[in-house]
């Protein structure tokens, strides 16, 4: 027996090995299988007829085998069976590699149906590998809409087809929406969404399985907000005074004028520090707007009130970075600055032991801490933790984010460069706040960028050697080569050494990979900011935040095998200065002008734009989601957000009359299975 929450290892036809791999999905009970949902699905509904096959073509054929035989290559000792089949109008050859067992599947006489490309094999038509499937049985995995889904490792779409086809099966999924929302909306019933949304009838089917799991989605999101909305508004913070004695001349002793739009970002941000319940504050702006100072002064202004602030960065680089220039910043002002993050801790700039600067955050002398989500271990405990900022938020797992339950009196104030429409945030998150910085600081010059080609490499060489002359430093980003290789460090190894010994032996070169010890990292970021290297050879880690104002080229290695949000972040650690900035992109893939992510870096430089060009390209139909594009949802897409004010409307009302749900145990379970802080 089964239900939904037990455990996958549980289920027949899973067992140990591929209760891993699923887990590796996220896969964790029948229920998470159930609802781990396609992402494309495939028309595979025609069938065509032998005769009317065509070469490179994905087809499906309906055919009776007329014989199997499997051998042993000669030279490369691999296993091939062949079966011969044919329908009326004629015969084609299916071959499969290292297979044998399919002799045995593949009776002489039987009806299956084969689908697979077409290829051609001395002169005649040929399907390699295709997928087959007795006539006789539902179809499964051809002659219909099929779906695809997310793999992992060697898990195949069968495979994982097949288990998720036989639990759809035997499950009932519970309807859990209030009744009278289901009639008034004639939505499909939960478990009929989610049968349709993997195995639809038809396209229209789908859309409509789309529309109801979407709602869902949707609606769960705001009685999540609404519900986190009012109970943060009950709870008490520590309020910042402003200062208007001490902030006006700690901004007017910065090397630079705020511009129009950090200066707003600053005082609303000061406004909600102000208030005696917790903050939640979205400061969004593009790459290289200027976000650290305005979180930076917000900070400051926390630590005169005697109260204490912290910074957590994504990763060890920038939070070394955001440490070393926070201390410059607060160098006169005699406040203790601490960095946590799981490898070093830090007071004022010097090594200490982790039990001293633990023990003066809890006593209150340390004011201001910047670290990683090491700072949100338990054991970190503050004296008067006022604000919470979070740079580069995206960047957060939902595990990191949830042990920000502990602050939750804490203002927060998240950063990102991702843009979220503000209508769109307004609606949907209701409960955050958004300031926007939307202006560049001031001289900035547009930064070139270039599709190089490799003949002009040595040009792009000469280039950057000339920029370094002048004084200048230069970044060179490199890709992942091989699957095995997930850091990227092999190919960034080896265009170091290619850079130090023979393109530039004469310059100074240094390398940092995901690899290295975070001491070494920041020896080698610290040298590079210093200007005491001129070329940092470099795998995608100093992706977000890093700031090194006097590098003003960045050429990336293997452009096409990164994504348009991440080539965008590479081209903003240039054009941090007044000097003119490039980004070079080359590419190993001889098609790479018609690479529409690279096309879309060299027509816009505004984030905004290219969000959007983004989710174009991606071309996720309109029916899988947007989980990749930043906004987060694994159904619901932009065209579903017009349910957005009518949920609204049906969360209230349950949460006016029945704040806890108790009416409702099933929708109430699904609201709280997630964490309730809700940063996006
Ligand atoms: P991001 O918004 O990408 O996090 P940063 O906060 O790293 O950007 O700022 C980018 C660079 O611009 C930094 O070197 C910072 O010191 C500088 N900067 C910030 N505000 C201004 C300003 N108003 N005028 C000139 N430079 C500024
Ligand atoms: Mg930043």
């Amino acid at each position: 027996m089964f239900d939904l929450k037990s455990p996958i290892d549980k289920l027949y036809l899973v067992g140990p090995a591929r209760a891993k791999l699923l887990k590796h999905l996220g896969i964790e009970t029948l229920e998470d299988l159930l609802f781990y949902l396609p992402r494309a699905h495939h028309d595979l509904s025609t069938i065509t007829e032998v005769s009317a096959l065509e070469p490179e073509k994905f087809s499906n054929v309906k055919a009776r085998i007329v014989s199997v035989k499997s051998f042993r290559t000669r030279i490369r000792r691999i296993t091939l069976t062949t079966a011969t089949v044919e329908d009326e109008t004629g015969q084609v050859n299916c071959v499969w590699f290292n297979q044998p067992y399919l002799q045995k599947t593949l009776k002489a006489g039987e009806v299956f149906i084969f689908s697979g490309k077409v290829t051609l094999s001395k002169g005649k038509h040929q399907m390699q590998n295709p997928v087959y499937e007795q006539e006789k049985t539902e179809q499964v995995h051809t002659a219909r809409l099929v779906p695809f889904y997310r793999l992992t490792a060697s898990l195949t779409q069968k495979t994982l087809r097949t288990i998720i086809k036989t639990y759809l099966d035997k499950a009932h999924v519970p309807e859990y929406l209030p009744a009278s929302i289901l009639s008034q909306e004639k939505f499909l019933d939960e478990d009929r969404a989610i049968k349709s949304f993997h195995f639809p009838n038809d396209w229209g089917e789908l859309r409509r399985a789309q529309k109801r799991l979407a709602f869902d989605e949707i609606f769960l999101t705001q009685l999540r907000v609404l519900r986190y909305k009012k109970m943060r508004q009950e709870r008490k913070s520590h309020q910042v005074r402003d200062r208007d004695d001490v902030l006006p001349g700690k901004i007017g002793s910065l090397p630079f004028e705020l511009t129009g739009s950090q200066d707003s970002a600053l005082k609303e941000i000061l406004d909600d520090l102000s208030r005696p319940y917790p903050a939640n504050r979205l400061l969004e702006g593009d790459v290289g707007s200027g976000k650290t100072i305005i979180a930076a002064l917000a900070m400051w202004l926390a630590a005169k009130n005697g109260l204490q602030a912290v910074l957590l960065a994504p990763t060890e680089v920038l939070a070394q970075q955001h440490y070393l220039s926070l201390l410059k910043l607060f160098l006169n002002d005699g406040m203790d600055l601490g960095l946590v993050t799981s490898s070093q801790t830090r007071l004022n700039g010097n090594p200490v032991s982790k039990d001293t600067v633990l023990a003066h955050i809890e006593t209150g002398l340390t004011r201001l801490v910047i670290g990683t989500h090491a700072l949100l271990d338990k054991k970190v405990k503050f004296k008067k933790l006022a604000l919470v900022v979070i740079d580069e938020q995206h960047r957060f797992g939902v595990q990191q984010r949830s042990a920000l339950k502990q602050h939750s009196n804490a203002h927060l104030l998240t950063m990102s460069a991702t843009p979220i429409p503000r209508t769109l945030a307004l609606t949907l998150y209701g409960d955050l706040d958004i300031s926007i910085l939307s202006e560049l600081p001031k001289g900035r010059v547009k930064i070139t960028t270039e599709l190089v080609a490799e003949d002009k490499r040595d040009l792009t060489y000469q280039f950057i050697e000339r920029e370094i002359k002048a004084g200048r430093q230069a970044f060179v980003i490199c890709p992942l080569i091989e699957e095995s290789d997930t850091l990227g460090v092999k190919s960034a190894q080896a265009e170091f050494k290619k850079l130090s010994e023979t393109t530039f032996p004469h310059l100074r070169i240094g390398l940092l990979h995901g690899k290295m010890k975070p001491a070494d990292k920041e020896e080698v970021m610290r040298k590079f900011k210093d200007g005491e290297t001129d070329i940092l050879v470099s795998t995608s880690v100093v992706e977000v935040g890093v700031d090194v104002p006097n590098a003003t080229v960045m050429m990336i290695e293997g452009s096409e095998r990164f994504g348009l949000a991440q080539l965008h972040q590479f081209r903003g650690r240039v054009g941090r200065s007044t000097y003119q900035s490039h980004c070079f992109m080359f590419s190993d893939d001889p098609k790479a002008h018609d690479n529409q992510r690279l096309t879309a870096m060299v027509q816009s430089s505004n984030g905004f734009e290219l969000a959007q060009k983004d989710l174009q390209i991606r071309g996720s139909g309109d029916l899988y989601g947007t989980t990749q594009s930043g906004y987060g949802f694994k159904v619901a897409t932009l065209s579903n957000l017009e349910a957005v004010q009518r949920s609204k409307g049906y969360a209230q009302d349950i949460l006016d009359n029945d704040f806890e749900m108790k009416k409702f145990p099933l929708l109430r379970g699904k609201v709280m299975a997630e964490p309730e802080i809700h940063l996006e």
